[in-house]
Order: C-alpha cells, then sequence, then structure tokens
C-alpha cells in the first residue's frame, strides 16, 4: 500500500543508514546538489484509451540518476526533500521540465493531449499558482496540456485557501486529477467541492480484485461514481489481461500499466506516440477473453 510504504521510507531514512549503508547525511547532501548537478530526470509512462490504442497522455515519474548509487526510485528520496524543505524546489523543477518536454514533443508533432505531474501536498503553498503560470508562460505549453495530480493529503486541508488555489488553476485552464484515489482518509465530499477532471483507480485496489470480491466491488463502485460525477477515470497498474477486461467492462477504459509500458525515458516513448499504436496489443488482449 503506497501510503505505508511512504511511511516506512520516512522511518527508514531516520536512522543513521539505510540498507546500501548511505549516510543519512551524505543522502542530504547529495540531494541539495542533485538539482545543480542535472542528476535528476523523468521517466513518462503512457495513459492509454482502450477505445483507440492511443496513447492521450502521459506521467512524469522523477528519477535520480545517483552518481554512484546508479537509478533511485522516488520513494527513496521524496520523503526526504519533503523532509529537508526541498520539495518546492524538486517540484518546480520537475513541473518546468516536464513542460518543455512537452513542448518538444509537440514540435516534432507526436501525438499527445497532456502530461500530467505529481504534486507534494507540502509543495501546494500559497506560491504555487504563480508558479505554474510562470512556467506555462516560460515554455510556452497550453494549460490544458497539463495535468496536476494531487492526492487526497492536499483534499484534506479543506480549508478556503486550498479550494481558492484550485479554482484559480482550472481557471487557467489546467486539468486538475486525484492520485492514488481511496488510500487517503479523506471525506468523499471533496470530490464534489473541488474542480476536478480525472479520478486516478489507485493499484492497490486493482492489483487483487480478481482474487477478493470486496476489491471487486470496491472497483466498481469507485468507477460508478466517478462516472456519475463526470470525472474522467484512469486505472493504475494493470498488469494483466483480467484486470483489463473487468476494468474495461466496467467502464474504466483509460489505463497506466505496466501492461501497455512501464514509465521509459523521452526517447522510448517517441515511437509509442502514434495514434492507434497499442490497437493491435488491444485487439489481441480482447480475443484471449473469448479464446
Ligand atoms: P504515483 O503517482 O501513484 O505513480 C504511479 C506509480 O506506480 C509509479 O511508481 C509507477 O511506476 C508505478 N506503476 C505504474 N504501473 C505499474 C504497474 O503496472 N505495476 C507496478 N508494480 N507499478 C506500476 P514510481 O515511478 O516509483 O513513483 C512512485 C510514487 O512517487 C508516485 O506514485 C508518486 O506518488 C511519487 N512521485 C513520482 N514522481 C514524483 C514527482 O515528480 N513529484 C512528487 N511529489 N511525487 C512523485
Ligand atoms: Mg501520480
Ligand atoms: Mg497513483
Ligand atoms: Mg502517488
Amino acid at each position: 500500500h503506497a501510503k505505508a510504504a511512504g511511511k516506512n521510507t520516512f522511518l527508514f531514512y531516520n536512522s543513521d543508514m539505510d540498507s546500501t549503508g548511505v549516510d543519512r547525511l551524505q543522502l542530504e547532501t547529495d540531494l541539495r546538489r542533485a538539482l545543480e548537478r542535472n542528476e535528476l530526470l523523468f521517466h513518462y509512462q503512457p495513459q492509454v484509451d482502450t477505445r483507440t490504442g492511443t496513447i492521450i497522455g502521459i506521467e512524469a515519474l522523477l528519477r535520480w540518476q545517483h552518481p554512484e548509487k546508479g537509478m533511485i526510485p522516488p520513494f527513496k528520496f521524496i520523503p526526504v526533500a519533503e523532509e529537508l524543505g526541498l520539495i518546492s524546489e524538486l517540484g518546480t523543477w520537475g513541473l518546468r521540465e516536464a513542460c518543455r518536454q512537452m513542448v518538444e514533443f509537440r514540435k516534432e508533432g507526436l501525438s499527445l493531449d497532456k502530461v500530467a505531474v505529481n504534486v507534494s501536498a507540502l509543495q501546494f503553498t500559497t506560491q504555487f499558482c504563480a508558479t505554474v503560470k510562470n512556467i506555462l508562460e516560460e515554455t510556452g505549453l497550453p494549460a490544458s496540456a497539463l495535468e496536476l495530480e494531487l492526492t487526497e493529503s492536499i483534499m484534506m486541508e479543506d480549508s478556503h485557501s486550498t479550494v481558492r488555489a484550485l479554482q484559480e488553476l482550472k481557471a487557467m485552464g489546467l486539468r486538475l486529477s486525484i492520485d492514488d484515489f481511496g488510500t487517503g482518509y479523506s471525506s468523499l465530499s471533496y470530490l464534489s467541492r473541488f474542480p476536478l477532471d480525472e479520478l486516478k483507480i489507485d493499484r492497490s485496489f486493482v492489483i487483487d480484485f480478481d482474487k477478493s470480491d470486496n476489491d471487486a466491488s470496491l472497483v466498481v463502485a469507485i468507477i460508478a461514481m466517478g462516472r456519475s460525477m463526470k470525472l474522467e477515470l484512469v486505472a493504475e497498474g494493470v498488469e494483466t489481461h483480467e484486470q483489463f477486461h473487468f476494468l474495461t467492462e466496467h467502464g474504466a477504459e483509460v489505463i497506466q500499466g505496466y501492461l501497455f509500458s512501464k514509465p521509459v525515458t523521452a526517447d522510448e516513448l517517441r515511437p509509442l506516440l502514434v495514434p492507434g499504436y497499442f490497437l493491435e496489443q488491444i485487439h489481441a488482449i480482447r480475443a484471449d477473453t473469448y479464446a
């Protein structure tokens, strides 16, 4: 479960050493330098519309190419960046980089509607809207091509300033998505109060529903609720044909998961950005059910 893993990671790094023997102080020093040294990069994971087989969006997922330790996944350093107060700086870099890459893809004539960027709750300060606005102006990306993935922890604030900030972003033309839906502890009422466009069904619900009737019922209920609230749905972490069948039959038509692609570099992504790229694979998956 993502939240539990996050908490454990946090505690883990509060001890003096991690399992690889890297001193926490060293990690802090390295992380502070990572930005200046250009060691951060994004991998991009396709979101596939199963009706057309086309990638309609990509999620930008942060990686740290450490000079000695190699590629470090986000769960190992984002909590540390949050704790050190580096997350806004890191998040601003990420927004600019994702927008820059998106503009480049579009100039190359590649077919792609939007890029989604994860936003940490701690990054969501009073400065945030102005930062986003500046980056859009600077890079020239239309606001409608940028989606922000927010977590329930942001909605939990439920203060007037949160509502105002989300409305301001919405008014600028950005797309707002709620990530890891159902894993937080916030009240569902935020779904109607906040101007959201999309709901991402968390991987933890997708993972075992073929083995558990309860998980299956939850997925069906989430899809029904999302549809009735006119939210677009994206199912995360889809790996198997069974999951594909279940989700699409119940109305979750956009799928992000290893079934289609792991997160990949910009260069690896380019050849996939052709309308209908996944159509043949989808036909084969559909044929597989009825075999
Ligand atoms: P997330 O936003 O929920 O992103 C989805 C995660 O699920 C990604 O992990 C992705 O690689 C993984 N995933 C996607 N499909 C599958 C699948 O079929 N099977 C499996 N096993 N995993 C799948 P990743 O890249 O390790 O990122 C983990 C989390 O780190 C993200 O979860 C997000 O919360 C956070 N994160 C990543 N990049 C950023 C960033 O730029 N800023 C912030 N604040 N958080 C980020
Ligand atoms: Mg996300
Ligand atoms: Mg998620
Ligand atoms: Mg997440």
